[in-house]
């Protein structure tokens, strides 16, 4: 039986579909389009979803197929008034590698990780659309859901995730109500165009703002001549938006900027954008869970979508793997809407509050999209405090450096302590697995315990994290040497290799703090690993799924 049907292919379910499908589940992604999708949406990953693409090993090629983002030209009247980087001062940082997002189109990241996908031997079915989910109701669980397509045989799975879009088939099918408004007068029109060879200058994101509209053109990677079109719409007699074509676009042009009609010389993927602000009440109903668009939706001020969906795929995958495989009690599930649920509203909140700023900024000669852009919107700042998988670490509000229990786990460069050669934490965190990071010798016993309980387990690594000043001839295997002090600096453990005390700091497979501790605090550390792992060597493992339908 499949273990998880993914209900389409967009970044939300291809991220997934990867992260699982690397684990070993049986995994299906489904699309009801008939060819892979291929509309002129977002404009790339922000710092915290490269992350995630490079855990996926992708990020190469992401990086290579795309742009660091683009300086913004911003005209008034057709000549230009200013200019803005938003991400000028974006460098990376020892403890986040990608210190600014990429430009890529998202027909062309779909494209990787269809690619990656299919290099687990998973393709994604098109033509396949979900009409009816049936699961069993009031702990009549058959373990299964049973799932209708609009034709072809039905079929099975252990779990289904609705990574379906806006309009979510699966969402409906749950009766899960979508809550938010949508502005019908917040609208725009987007397309894919060809503009002349040197028409424009392609090191900049062009954008026209006048008091009766707006003209953004942004060169799409990869391309010579292809561009990224959007605009206020045009509109009729008694002010109603007129439906997007490439005469409308060249008229569009011809108004607001310099360019003549005619340099505009394709359009294709032309689409009419209203802001809508909803979310689901709720991301989980039995077997079946939402993630994506399929779950919230927003203004792209800040381009948060694409992302959010990344986020909540990389939250999800870690999860569904530990409870197929058995390691975990399903309720470990429960801790996703716990997570994403807030994170969902509160980036609800956010894109609004950007929207606004922006739809300000614009008022004014020389405003411009950079108004959306805040360090908020690099996603490295999301974590889960509040999460039920937040334990132990100091007391809200206590003055110490690192983070808590529930944050993103910072990166830090360093060397492998066998080999000498340059690596970083979250190389050390790739993989589908959990991380015990143990600073200065005191930690030497937890790992060990941990090491002599999941040694044989992939699913959980110990590395030892030494100082520049420790031994560490004959380290462990895995092991790492801070050789320049970023990962003390980092994890707030400065102290650690001096006293001979210690930190231990469990790293969950999506790059969070599950727990810091002190290093004799061992207790902390096998309660929290049993809970996603069970206890490990010695562990009856059940031989399926201790699974229960709330
Ligand atoms: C103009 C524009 C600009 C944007 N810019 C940005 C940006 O800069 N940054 C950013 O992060 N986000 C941006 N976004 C948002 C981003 O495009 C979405 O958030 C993202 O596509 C959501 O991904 P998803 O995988 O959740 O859903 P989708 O990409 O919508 O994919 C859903 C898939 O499900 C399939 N499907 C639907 N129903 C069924 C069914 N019943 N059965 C089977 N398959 C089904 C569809 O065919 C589709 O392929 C932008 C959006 C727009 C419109």
């Amino acid at each position: 039986m499949t273990d998880v049907l993914i209900v389409g292919a967009g970044p939300t379910g291809l991220v997934l579909a990867c992260d699982l499908a690397r684990r070993g589940a049986a995994v299906r992604v489904v699309d009801r389009s008939p060819a892979p999708p291929r509309t002129s949406r977002a404009k790339g990953p922000n710092p915290r979803s490269l992350e995630i693409l490079d855990d996926l090993g992708v990020a190469e090629e992401v990086l290579a197929a795309g742009s660091d983002p683009l300086p913004m030209l911003k005209y008034r009247d057709r000549r230009p008034v200013a200019e803005a980087d938003p991400w000028a001062d974006s460098a990376p940082s020892p403890d986040a590698r990608y210190g600014r997002g990429w430009l890529i189109a998202q027909w062309r990241l779909e494209g990787i990780l269809r690619d990656r996908l299919a290099g687990y031997g998973v393709r994604v079915e098109p033509g396949r659309e979900v009409v009816g989910l049936a699961q069993g109701r009031d702990g009549g669980d058959g373990g299964h859901v049973d799932v209708t397509y609009a034709d072809g045989p039905a079929g099975r799975a252990r779990y289904v995730v609705g990574c379906d879009g806006a309009h979510s088939s699966v969402r409906k099918l749950l009766g899960i109500t979508f809550e938010g408004t949508t502005a019908e007068d917040q609208v725009m029109v987007c397309g894919d165009v060809d503009l002349a060879d040197g028409a424009l200058d392609r090191t900049r994101w062009h954008q026209w703002f006048d008091e009766d509209g707006a003209v953004m053109l942004c060169p799409i990677p990869g391309t010579r001549t292809g561009w990224w079109f959007q605009a206020g719409p045009e509109r009729d007699g008694r002010g109603r938006p007129l439906a997007p074509t490439a005469d409308g676009f060249r008229r569009l042009l011809a108004h607001h900027t310099a360019l003549p009609g005619r340099a505009l010389t394709r359009a294709e993927l032309l689409s009419t954008y209203r802001v809508n602000v909803r979310m689901a009440d709720r991301f989980r109903a039995g077997r079946v869970l939402l993630a994506g668009d399929a779950a919230h939706v927003h203004a792209i001020a800040g381009g948060l979508g694409m992302n959010t969906g990344i986020q909540d795929a990389f939250n999800l995958g870690w999860k569904l793997g530990l409870v197929l495989a058995g390691h975990a009690d399903a309720e470990l599930l429960d801790t996703y809407e716990e997570e994403r649920l807030p994170v969902a509203a509160r980036t609800l909140d956010l894109t609004s509050e950007r929207l606004r700023a922006t739809l300000e900024a614009i008022r004014r000669p020389g405003g411009g999209l950079d108004a959306a852009i805040t360090p908020d919107t690099t996603g490295l700042g999301v974590g889960y405090r509040w999460s039920s998988l937040a334990a132990g670490g100091p007391a809200p509000g206590a003055e110490q450096p690192g983070p808590r229990a529930g944050d993103r786990a910072p990166d830090a460069p360093c060397a492998d302590a066998a080999t000498g050669e340059r690596t970083r934490l979250h190389r050390v965190f790739a993989g589908p697995r959990t991380t015990v990071l143990g600073f200065g010798p005191g930690s030497a016993a937890v790992l060990r315990e941990t090491a002599d309980a999941y040694g044989g387990d992939a699913d959980v690594r110990v590395c030892r994290v030494y100082a520049a000043h420790e031994d560490h001839a004959g380290a462990e295997p895995g092991a790492v040497v801070d050789d320049a002090g970023h990962a003390a600096a980092a994890y707030g453990t400065g102290a650690s290799g001096d006293t001979g005390a210690g930190t231990v700091v469990v790293v969950r497979p999506d790059h969070h703090v599950g727990v810091l501790a002190p290093a004799d605090d061992a207790r902390s550390v096998r309660e929290y690993l049993r809970r996603l792992h069970g206890t490990g060597r010695s562990a009856e493992r059940s031989p399926g799924m201790v699974d229960a339908v709330r």
